[in-house]
């Protein structure tokens, strides 16, 4: 096989607007010159999405450009009769895929499938793929570099629930024994599988910890803690754009729900004010260079704007 592999990053912008600005009950899929945009129902919002780009910039932190917006915007606004605005955007992220290089020059013409390659004795190269093919993806890779191992098993990852999908708890029994209200016990299932009852445990010990979170798009304060002490969150804006996607829920990319949502963290992670302060200042800049670069015309200028605010871990 191929000694390399050749990947490039095609860039893609999703939007984010409230379930109110649309009439619709079920998804869309909409046909696009090049490619096919979708228009999702997520929980109380909408998800409309995807541009489909070449992007040579920072890799770390892929920039949307009002370019991008306006596409998005002008295709879906062809087949709605009341058309979204700006102003009805409250969340905009962008992502690159790392497709294998091949003939063509168009990243929507690019293939979505993997490739596993030993270019020397002892070292497995695995790139390309996606979500929905991540586990034979990783049996690939794992199945290649076990080759010729005496006694080692073919990847077993195909028998292994996720983390929360063992098994599915009965919502009514939850709601009793906890004494709960039901559609809270579904919201909690819904994000947590079968780790439910860890969260409803830690509500029962310290009933504050079940109040929503202020400006918070229905979070509750006990997914701040359980993010902290069970899933490694360590800075504000892994618990805002990674455990929780409260930064593209809320108007103000979840800016009013920092100062509540530093403080959770805060306990657990033993923070000074100095450093419940520093985390707010970087999540505040890094919203104000992500909106700045949403205005930008284009790649560069959005790319330009976006490099304004530092990551909050340190380095590139
Ligand atoms: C625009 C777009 C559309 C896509 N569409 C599809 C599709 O339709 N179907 C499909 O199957 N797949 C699709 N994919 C691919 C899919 O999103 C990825 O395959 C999948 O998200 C990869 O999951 P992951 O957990 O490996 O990595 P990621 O989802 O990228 O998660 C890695 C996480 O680690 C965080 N991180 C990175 N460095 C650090 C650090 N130093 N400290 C702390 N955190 C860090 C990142 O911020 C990120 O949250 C799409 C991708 C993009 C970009």
């Amino acid at each position: 096989g191929p000694m390399s592999l050749r990947v490039r990053a095609s860039k893609g912008v999703h939007l984010v607007v409230g379930r109110d600005r649309l009439a619709g009950e079920t998804g869309l899929i909409l046909r696009t010159e090049t490619s096919v945009l979708f228009v999702i129902p997520w929980g109380s919002h909408w998800i409309i999405g995807t541009t489909d780009t070449d992007w040579n910039l920072d890799r770390a932190h892929p920039a949307a450009s009002s370019a991008d917006i306006d596409y998005l915007l002008g295709q879906v606004n062809r087949v709605l009769s009341r058309p979204l605005h700006r102003e009805d955007i409250e969340g905009v992220y962008a992502g690159l895929r790392p497709l294998l290089a091949g003939e063509s020059d168009a990243t929507s013409r690019l293939s979505r499938e993997h490739a596993v390659v030993t270019p020397a004795p002892g070292l497995v190269l695995v790139a390309g793929g996606k979500y929905t093919t991540y586990r034979v993806m990783g049996a690939d890779a794992v199945d290649t570099a076990t080759a010729g191992m005496a006694g080692v098993p073919a990847s077993r990852t195909a028998r292994l629930p996720l983390i929360g999908a063992r098994s599915f708890p009965d919502r009514r029994m939850l709601a009793q024994r906890y004494e709960v209200a039901l559609p809270l016990v579904d919201s909690l299932l819904s994000r947590y599988g079968d780790r439910v009852g860890e969260l409803l445990d830690l509500m029962a010990d310290r009933p504050t910890l079940s109040r929503p979170l202020p400006g918070g798009a229905g979070h509750l304060a006990v997914e701040v803690h359980y993010a902290v002490a069970a899933e490694g969150a360590l800075h504000l804006d892994d618990v805002l754009t990674r455990r929780t996607r409260i930064s593209v829920q809320t108007p103000d990319r979840g800016l009013a729900c920092a100062e509540p949502v530093v403080t959770l963290m805060g306990e657990v992670l033993g923070w000074t004010p100095a450093v419940r302060e520093r985390e707010i200042e970087h999540y505040r800049a890094r919203v104000a260079a992500e909106l700045e670069s949403q205005r930008m015309p284009n790649d560069r200028t959005a790319d330009a704007a976006r490099l304004g605010a530092p990551d909050v871990r340190g380095g590139a």
